[in-house]
């Protein structure tokens, strides 16, 4: 059975079409899994039972698991498990401007970054759309409320799930969904360079974020490995052709890891390395693992760096910290669980 969440609004438009039904249909499924929330066939109102019936053997509408909850003032931290047994997880984070979302895109990581918990543990493979957009409903079921805005910050490498991905954003953008504008989702990279001019192809408004975390290939090199395949000259060409193309602002990640890229010529080759760039940097404090040996870099460092590129003309701003106490870094509550 087809899982019902992969489908795009186009998709179950097309589904319709095929058995001879209505188009509008399509819109009418839509708005009851994901205005209404109601994910039985049999519940539909306005759909006939011999269709009810008919959708019933088709699709699958069952909810991600719930293995584990989180909670602390800031964030709720979340593990879900996949109806292969997978675990992802995904953090609900409450900000004044309303709450955010960062889901998983894979199961694990490929991408090997040094510092990171969920490239610790190999990619076993990709999620599907409806697998992420399911971390949405899960969530916002929950609480009882609606999310605001998402982000792509989670387990895996998005770019390395594009497809799937691309499928996801516009799924929960659809109007007649979930309807998360465009402008309040993000998708963060490692740097993989093609799929940056693909995003940047892409008619829709969303936002890119990059990790950065080196201001050069020397050191960039050490703590990524994606950077040997994409180094720095060619990730920068493509975040001005995305740019160019968008109009849009990019965010620039920069991890702070104590006496590894903290430094002030740091700083100001970072400076020097974006300057006139439509970017602003957000330097986020490092969450530390038991299992990776970085420390996070002092608050003096912090406040150090953020002078220097501040005084250098660059826009930036420091990553309030969600949940350090428990596991909201990138992977860790999946990691831990998954040692047990
Ligand atoms: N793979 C994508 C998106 C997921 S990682 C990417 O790398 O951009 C999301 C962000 O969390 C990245 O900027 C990553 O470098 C950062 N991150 C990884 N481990 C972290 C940790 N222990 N503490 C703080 N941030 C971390
Ligand atoms: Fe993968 Fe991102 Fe972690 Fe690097 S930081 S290992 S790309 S999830």
């Amino acid at each position: 059975m087809d899982c019902i969440f992969d489908y795009k609004l186009s998709d179950m438009q097309e589904y319709f079409v095929s058995i001879g039904e209505k188009k509008y249909k399509a819109k009418q499924i839509y708005e009851w899994l994901y205005k209404k929330r109601v994910y039985n066939f049999s519940d539909m109102s306005n759909i006939s039972r011999a269709l009810q019936e008919k959708l019933e053997s088709t699709f699958d509408t069952s909810m991600l698991k719930l293995r584990k909850r989180q909670t602390s003032k800031l964030t709720n931290k979340y593990l879900f498990e996949l109806s292969d047994g997978n675990l992802i997880e995904a953090v609900l984070m409450r900000h004044d401007y309303g709450l955010s979302v960062c889901v998983s895109s894979q199961v694990g990581c490929n991408m090997g970054c040094t510092f990171c918990e969920s490239g610790r543990l190999k990619k076993v493979r990709d999620l599907k759309s409806g697998e992420i957009v399911r971390q949405i409903l899960m969530i916002e079921n929950d609480v009882n409320m609606r999310i605001s805005s998402v982000v792509v910050m989670g387990i895996g490498e998005p770019f390395d799930n594009y497809a799937n991905i691309m499928d996801f954003i516009r799924i929960i953008n659809d109007p007649s969904g979930i309807a998360i504008g465009a402008r309040h989702i993000t998708v963060s990279t490692s740097g993989i360079v093609p799929r940056i001019y693909d995003y940047a192809n892409e008619a829709i408004q969303t936002n890119l974020a990059l990790s950065l975390h080196a201001p050069n290939n020397v050191l960039r090199n050490k703590i990524m490995r994606v950077n040997k395949a994409y180094p720095l000259d060619d990730v920068l060409k493509a975040l001005k052709y995305y740019i160019e193309k968008t109009n849009r602002r990019v965010t620039i990640e920069y991890l702070l890891l104590d006496g590894v890229n903290d430094t002030i010529d740091c700083a100001k080759e970072l400076a020097h390395l974006i300057k006139g760039l439509n970017a602003y940097v957000n330097l986020i404090p490092y969450n530390e693992t038991s299992h990776i040996e970085y420390k996070k870099s002092k608050n003096e460092i912090v406040m150090q760096f953020y002078d220097t590129l501040k005084k250098l003309g660059i826009n930036v701003t420091v990553r309030r910290e969600f949940g350090g106490s428990i596991d909201a870094a990138c992977g860790q509550l999946r990691a831990s669980e998954v040692e047990k």
